[in-house]
């Protein structure tokens, strides 16, 4: 792994995809058990997501459904506070059981406002999962029920992760250099 220029920020390596693999498979062990027999929905949240999502859910090897939302808040390497729903859930989730997948929870806002959301359209449950969490960021209380890191407070790109719709399709996860 070395080290990658994007808009002339230096990232350097952080998470392999090793790494995340053998968490995601740990992750995915949990979400299997508390879902067997419910024909859990994985709710995956675009655009940064989906790489997440795809490798999680297959290693749910028993009858699943996926599908996509789409909600924007980051803009740079800042959040912007204010959560904007770009592309809506078509599934009718009455009584049904939720997996959201997330990429990464910050300041909470985007998570907070999804589950505020799905709850309305009374789904049995809904559980929560992310790749990702920064607990020093968070402004609101979320219930992360699955997270497979913790990391402090630093921008991150790679694995699905932008900076401005760049490096999503990095293998590995880069955190900005400490030296910028
Ligand atoms: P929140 O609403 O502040 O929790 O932000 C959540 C969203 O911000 C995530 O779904 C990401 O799309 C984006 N985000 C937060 N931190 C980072 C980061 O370090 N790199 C890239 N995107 C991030
Ligand atoms: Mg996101």
């Amino acid at each position: 792994m070395e080290k990658v220029i994007i808009d002339d920020k230096v990232f350097v390596p952080y998470i392999t995809n090793e790494m995340i693999q053998s968490r995601i498979k740990e992750v995915a062990k949990a979400i299997k058990k508390d879902c067997e027999g419910k024909n859990p929905l994985f709710v995956c949240v675009l655009n940064g997501a989906f790489v997440f999502a795809a490798d999680l859910f297959r290693e749910v090897d028993y009858p699943a459904e996926i599908t996509f939302i789409r909600y924007k808040s980051y803009s740079g390497m800042a959040s912007t506070g204010a959560v904007k729903q770009v592309l809506g859930l078509e599934n009718d989730i009455k009584g049904r059981t939720i997996v959201i997948v997330e990429d990464i929870v910050d300041t909470g806002y985007t998570a907070q406002s999804l589950v505020a959301e799905l709850q309305k359209a009374a789904p049995a449950e809904i559980k929560f999962a992310s790749l990702l969490v920064k607990p020093d960021s968070a402004k609101v209380d979320v219930k992360v029920d699955y997270s497979c890191f913790e990391i402090p407070s630093k921008f991150i790109l790679g694995y699905g992760l932008d900076l401005d719709e760049q490096a999503r399709n990095l293998k590995d996860i880069y955190v900005l250099d400490s030296d910028e």
